[in-house]
């Protein structure tokens, strides 16, 4: 059955990416095979469902390609959290620190109606501050986040300590 299937064997590890000394969690070798890719949406919209959201919030560009499949799963929306200069029309911004200078992420101003339960996602959790700043986006626009989930959790960084909503992680290294 495909209980007892291990999806770390379809994610290939890339040493020296995308600087030397950096080993990257490459989801691709996941999203080439249909079979591991469709266990994964299945998993994860198992571990995302019970939050009843009305929305997803997706984060570019690889949060893009979790969270579309599993909105069109759970039946909810889908909004897209996006690099400066992307989105048309009024946005909201929200600026945050990186190892070396700063981001930001933007969001539609309109995208959300007041207290909408919404669930972040990304496909990889490592500090956590992708999801931070996502939160506090989140929040200024109104949002009820009830959540955040990712496919892959890198535990030794921490990052799930400095949420403030419940997290759910497919598979994790330490
Ligand atoms: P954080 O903000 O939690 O430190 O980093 C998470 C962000 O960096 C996510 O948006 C994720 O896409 C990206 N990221 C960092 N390392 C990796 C990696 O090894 N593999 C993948 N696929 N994404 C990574």
């Amino acid at each position: 059955t495909t209980a007892k299937i291990d999806l770390k064997q379809y994610i290939r590890n890339i040493p020296d990416f995308p600087k030397p000394g950096i080993l990257f969690y490459d989801i691709s070798t996941l999203m080439r095979n249909a079979d591991a890719w469709q266990i994964a949406m299945g998993r994860l919209a198992a571990a995302v469902a019970p939050w009843a959201p009305d929305m997803l919030a997706a984060i570019e560009s690889r949060g893009f390609l979790t969270a579309a499949p599993l909105a069109s799963r759970l039946g909810c929306g889908l909004v897209m959290l996006r690099k400066p200069g992307k989105l048309p029309g009024k946005t909201v911004s929200h600026s945050y620190d990186l190892e070396y200078g700063s981001d930001s992420l933007h969001i539609q101003a309109d995208a959300i109606q007041p207290g909408q339960r919404v669930v972040v996602m990304d496909d990889l959790l490592a500090t956590g501050g992708t999801l931070v700043a996502s939160v506090s986006l989140l929040r200024k626009v109104g949002a009820d986040v009830v959540g955040a989930a990712t496919m892959i959790e890198l535990t030794g960084l921490g990052g799930r300590g400095r949420l403030d909503v419940p997290v759910k992680t497919l598979v994790s290294y330490d």
